[in-house]
């Protein structure tokens, strides 16, 4: 695979899960496109969500997702009412494929297929059309993470002469002699392989920061219950109230400290409330990057072209995981989630306070090292238990993560792209039952508390 976009660690997509969520809506809407050119009379759709898909998607709304792709959701335009839109679809009991009227009942279109049995990925979806009882086309899609389809990365439009770099310590090397910096590299690569000037970059990415601020603000007002079984009640506006009434409270830590952690957690509740999500580098990690630039931006009072240098240079980290290892929950564990989160927020805060090439590769390394092993064990399935705090606790991390490199001239023994390799590994030899599946971990404590 060559080194994806920044623009596919950051997607607009909808909570709470990138890999069950938002991959499943495309794998939906590239069946439908698939199909959209036949004669659809006398049809239905058979979806089969097979492995983690099947074990984690209910908590996760892949059936919803999957409906509302098949049925054609702009994600931009119609994501934050993509509940209202699947209930509508299924008390009209169909879906429709350009004027075609497709009967879809999900409890009887839809099969949970719980068995790893002869998947190539366990993010697995089959689609069948069925017409006159008859399959006369079928289609597997694999959701790799981060809401990238695997046919996406190798069906796109790049160029011809498009360069592509092995791993981060490749890129240092190059910036290095042609006199670049991150922020350069990335506008030249998006330029040179992807046809992305630096100006369509930025709007994009200024688009995605809106989001990530708007949630934010939306986490640190709104109370009341997230969806799902646990009843979970929401905390960050709560807490962000307490913060501004009792300050005593906070004292015990630095002021920054204490928020970014509510910014985060803000933002990771609303994502499990299903809403417009920027992935950094998944949904379910989309809360740590956003709160560790707000921090910064507050403090030092950094316009918002620089953030979005700061992003540029996260973008980067995120796409060599990418390329290099997993984004995906149920390939290599919370690893590739919260872990790269965490890495891409330290980098990002490590440019902001003039770190050399080096030590933001440090602090990349320090913000993903210490998560290696970390487990995925959602509580019912629900992007809520460990998630939300997880994304507190990676953003503090994370600032730490750039002090620590920033303090120590970056000399260090292990490289970013060896811990990368490293989560690679660990993730091969994760029981399963810590990848995305609920079938370990606190998800079977809370089962048999
Ligand atoms: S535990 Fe981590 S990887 Fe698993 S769903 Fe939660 S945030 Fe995603």
């Amino acid at each position: 695979m060559i080194l994806p976009s920044v623009l596919d660690v950051f997607k607009i997509g909808i909570g709470p899960s990138s890999s069950h969520t938002l991959g499943a809506l495309k794998s939906g809407l590239f069946f439908r496109n698939r199909i959209s050119g036949c004669d659809l009379t006398n049809s239905s759709v058979e979806v089969e969500l097979c492995g983690s898909f099947a074990l984690t998607g209910r908590g996760h709304l892949t059936d919803i997702a999957v409906v509302c792709g098949l049925n054609g959701l702009d994600v931009e335009k119609d994501g934050e009412r993509f509940l209202e839109i699947y209930k509508t679809i299924t008390d009209r009991g169909y879906i429709d494929i350009n004027g075609f009227k497709i009967p879809f009942n999900p409890d009887k279109n839809i099969i949970w297929n719980k068995s790893f049995k002869n998947l190539s990925h366990p993010n697995t979806v089959r689609y069948r059309l069925i017409k006159n009882g008859t399959v006369i086309d079928k289609q597997e899609y694999h959701s790799i993470g981060g809401g990238m389809l695997e046919k996406e990365t190798t069906n796109r439009n790049i160029n011809e002469k498009a360069c592509d770099f092995k791993d981060l310590n490749e890129i240092i090397a190059f910036c290095k002699k042609n006199g670049m910096d991150f922020v350069k590299f990335s506008d030249f690569f998006e330029e040179e392989t992807y046809f992305n000037n630096k100006e369509s970059i930025n709007e994009q990415l200024k688009k995605r920061r809106k989001i990530m601020k708007q949630r934010i603000e939306k986490g640190l007002k709104t109370k009341g219950t997230l969806p799902g079984v646990l009843k979970l009640q929401r905390r960050a506006a709560k807490m962000f109230d307490e913060y501004v009434k009792n300050l005593r409270l906070w004292r015990m830590l630095s002021e920054e400290v204490t928020l970014t952690s509510i910014y985060a957690i803000a933002v990771a509740e609303e994502n499990a409330d299903g809403a417009l999500i920027v992935t950094s580098p998944t949904s379910g990690s989309s809360g740590v990057l956003p709160a560790v630039l707000r921090t910064i931006q507050e403090k030092y009072r950094f316009g918002d072209d620089k953030i979005i240098d700061a992003m540029k240079v996260a973008g980067l980290i995120g796409s060599v995981v990418i390329k290099n290892g997993s984004i995906a929950g149920a390939k290599v564990g919370c690893q590739g989630e919260i872990g790269v989160a965490c890495s891409m927020a330290a980098a990002s805060a490590c440019y902001l306070m003039d770190g050399t090439m080096e030590q933001i590769e440090f602090a990349a390394e320090i913000g993903l090292e210490h998560h290696l092993g970390l487990t995925c064990d959602p509580v019912a399935g629900l992007v809520q238990i460990p998630c939300i705090e997880r994304n507190g606790a990676a953003a503090v991390s994370a600032l730490n993560a750039a002090n620590l490199a920033l303090l120590s001239r970056a000399k260090h023994q292990i490289s970013f792209d060896n811990a990368v390799k490293t989560m690679m590994e660990i993730g091969k030899d994760m029981n399963k039952k810590y990848k995305e599946t609920s079938l370990g971990g606190l998800a079977s404590i809370y089962k048999s508390r």
